[in-house]
Formats: structure tokens, C-alpha cells, sequence
């Protein structure tokens, strides 16, 4: 029998979505190739980068909660050129571990964190050891320009928006292909009936929200489920938490008089969605994209300046959802539309129409066809010229 494809993911825990388009990608790959395909998940941070960079996933949460200087500095950094320059300063520091991270034996690299691309690209370069490379982008519209350097080997980007973004930050166009974003498989088997699937989670039969705050639980969480939770409306609560503990803990003690469903980071969003008559969260796009599978109007309760506000113009745009921060606005759009089933119909259908759920399995041929066609290429390692370091530092 032939060796399996080895397809090295790399990935980084910055937020529950990256880590969630790379478990996808493998699962599409699984479904696709089965024993073909032996893909490997890589945590480029925690095991290859030097500290305090290792621990970005941790200040994630943190940094991304400064609202307006994140806002800022993601949106200077959204520069061909200035995050070349950006990531040619960070050279020096990762170059170690963008090199170990670059010698782990694979038949192909696929890249699902921006902050990778330009070091693993270099990394090759400087070990002489080229491997076929895969840029996947996991954000719904915007293509950062970290994300953009192009001599990647595939650039496979969600939708169209963000396929234009790409030529904007200079992808050759041949290179691009739209794939969707994927999410788990289990979202591509068509939802069981609602009064089923609140049957096996042990609800009753009425009117749902589910809650979330993509995988940190982030975006004022606490405060909307307890608005909801003494606004009277005759609905049951399901809130997932991630990986806040300390939310966790403050739902565990709540004391509302509606049926309230705490979780902490569960797998089981494809059936806790298929349960819900709506979702609340933040802009996150794997939410985003898992929920217009499940046919859900969606209320944006928030979103990480800069980086997810488009994602919230693209459900608001295609009148699948609106945008609600303030948890009395939530409170009054949940009574709007739950008053009024043709509205939510209408949006449900907004929504569904919106899906991708192939996305997963569409990823993994372009990935396939990548890593089956383009030849690893070796030549001599020898120390870096003193040009091309030069070259390297300061640009052409
Ligand atoms: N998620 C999950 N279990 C949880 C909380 C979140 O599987 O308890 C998943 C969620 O379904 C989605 C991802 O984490 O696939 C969150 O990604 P998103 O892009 O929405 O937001 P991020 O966390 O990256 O900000």
C-alpha cells in the first residue's frame, strides 16, 4: 500500500476558530482520502515559538478585548507592505522556530494562522528545503495582509468578498480559489427536527436561544443571558461559555426564572444549534458559517473591531440576522421576532441560503490536488548570501 499524504496543519489556539477550521480540513481530508492522507496538527506557537510568543493564545482574549487599540494596530498592520516590514522585524526572533516548525517531515504544509505565513515561507527558503504550500484563510471577508505573501502555492479563501480582498493584497489570481470556511462535517448532515433534538437535551418544546461567545466566550456574555434571563420572554436559554471558566462559574450560580442551559467548551454545537430558534454571539465566522447551516436568524451582539465587523455587515447585507450590542436591544429584537414567525421564517431562509456546508470537503481537494501535483524541492543548504539577508532585512 502506498505511504498516506502526510499534510502538515498549522494552527494556533488564538480564539476557538482556527482551531476549528483545522479540525474541518482534517475531517474533510479523512472523509475525502481516507488511509491516502495522514494530516498532523501542529500548534505553531505553543511548540515551536519562543516566549512570550508561545503564549499568545493566552493574551488573545486580553488584547482583543482592548477594542480600539487592537482595532488600530490590526488595521495599520492590514498592508501589503507594512506587514512584510512587520513580520521581516519579527524575522530575527521566530526564525528558529519557523525553521523547526518547517522541518517536520510532510508531502505538504497547509497554514490555517496568518501570523505563520511569511516566516514558514522564509523558513523554506532559508533551510532550502521547499515544500508545496497551502495558505487557508479561516476569517469570513477580510484577508489580512499577513496572511498575503505571495508565493504561497494555493490562497483558498471562504467567499467572494474575501477573494477580491486577496487580489487586493496581491495574490496572483490563479492562485485563489473560493471554497467556503470549513466547518465540522457533522454541520453538512441536515438538521434532525427541533421538537427531536430538544427531546434528547432534555428541553421542552418552545421557543430557544442559543448564546455564545466564540471559543474564549468573549463579548459581554454574562449581561445578555441575564437580561434574557429576567426579561420575561417565555423562551429557554443555552449559553456556551468556551473556555471562560469564569463565566462559567457566574452562569452555574444564576438564579433566573427561565430554564438556563450553561456549557462550557463542548463539542456538541451542531446539535445545541440544531435545538435553537436563533443564535446570539459575536462575529465570530465559524459561528457564523456553522449557524447558516443550521437555518439560524442571527443577533450580532458584538465583534473584535476591525477584525469581525464585516462579518457582521455580511449577515446584516444579506438579511440573515442584525446587528443588537446592547443587551436591552437583544431583549427587544428576540421579542420583535419571536412575535412575528414570518419575519423569523424569512430570516431563517436568509440564513440557510448562506451555506456551505461542502466547505470542509472542497478545502480538502484543492489541498489534495496541491500536495499531489506540486514536487517538494531541495537544493544545498548553504548559509543565507549576504544579499538576500540584506535583501530579507530591508526589502526590495
Ligand atoms: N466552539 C466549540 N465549543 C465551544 C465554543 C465554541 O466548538 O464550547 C467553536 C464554535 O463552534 C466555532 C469556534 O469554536 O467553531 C469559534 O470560532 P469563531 O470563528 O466563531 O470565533 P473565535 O473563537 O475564533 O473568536
Amino acid at each position: 500500500m502506498p505511504k498516506p499524504l502526510r499534510l502538515n496543519i498549522m494552527y494556533a489556539d488564538t480564539g476557538g476558530g482556527h482551531r476549528a477550521t483545522s479540525q474541518a480540513v482534517i475531517d474533510g481530508l479523512k472523509a475525502r482520502y481516507g488511509d491516502g492522507v495522514e494530516p498532523v496538527l501542529f500548534d505553531g506557537l505553543r511548540t515551536y515559538a519562543p516566549w512570550p510568543v508561545s503564549h499568545l493564545d493566552d493574551m488573545y482574549p486580553w488584547m482583543s478585548g482592548m477594542s480600539k487599540t487592537w482595532g488600530d494596530g490590526w488595521t495599520t498592520l492590514n498592508d501589503p507592505d507594512v506587514a512584510r516590514r512587520f513580520m521581516r522585524g519579527w524575522w530575527p526572533y521566530v526564525r528558529d522556530a519557523a525553521i523547526k516548525m518547517m522541518q517536520e517531515p510532510c508531502d505538504a504544509v497547509v497554514n490555517v494562522q496568518p501570523l505563520y505565513t511569511y516566516p514558514a515561507l522564509w523558513a523554506m527558503d532559508h533551510i532550502g528545503i521547499r515544500r508545496p504550500f497551502v495558505t487557508m484563510v479561516s476569517d469570513l471577508i477580510v484577508v489580512h495582509a499577513l496572511w498575503c505573501d505571495p508565493s504561497t502555492d494555493a490562497f483558498l479563501v471562504p467567499t467572494e468578498l474575501s477573494h477580491a480582498r486577496a487580489i487586493q493584497n496581491r495574490i496572483p489570481p490563479e492562485k485563489i480559489k473560493v471554497v467556503g470556511l470549513p466547518i465540522r462535517l457533522s454541520f453538512a448532515i441536515p438538521p434532525k427536527p427541533k421538537p427531536v433534538v430538544r427531546q434528547q437535551l432534555g428541553l421542552a418544546d418552545k421557543p430557544t436561544i442559543i448564546l455564545m461567545g466564540g471559543g474564549q466566550g468573549l463579548g459581554g456574555v454574562f449581561e445578555i443571558a441575564e437580561a434574557i434571563g429576567r426579561s420575561g420572554l417565555d423562551v429557554q436559554l443555552i449559553v456556551v461559555a468556551g473556555r471562560n471558566k469564569k463565566l462559567k462559574e457566574q452562569l452555574d450560580s444564576a438564579r433566573w426564572p427561565i430554564e438556563l442551559r450553561p456549557y462550557g467548551f463542548t463539542p456538541d454545537i451542531p446539535d445545541l444549534m440544531n435545538a435553537a430558534d436563533v443564535l446570539i454571539t459575536k462575529a465570530g465566522p465559524t459561528t457564523i458559517c456553522e449557524a447558516f447551516t443550521r437555518n439560524l436568524p442571527i443577533i450580532i451582539s458584538g465583534y473584535i473591531p476591525s477584525q469581525e465587523d464585516q462579518n457582521a455587515d455580511y449577515v446584516i447585507q444579506n438579511r440573515a440576522g442584525v446587528l443588537a450590542e446592547q443587551p436591552e436591544l437583544i431583549v427587544e429584537t428576540l421579542r420583535q421576532w419571536l412575535g412575528d414567525p414570518a419575519l423569523l421564517a424569512e430570516l431563517s431562509r436568509n440564513s440557510g441560503a448562506l451555506a456551505r456546508p461542502r466547505s470542509a470537503i472542497d478545502a480538502a481537494e484543492e489541498i489534495y490536488r496541491i500536495a499531489t501535483t506540486r514536487p517538494t524541492t531541495y537544493r544545498v543548504h548553504r548559509r543565507e548570501p549576504l544579499l538576500a539577508r540584506l535583501d530579507r532585512f530591508f526589502g526590495t
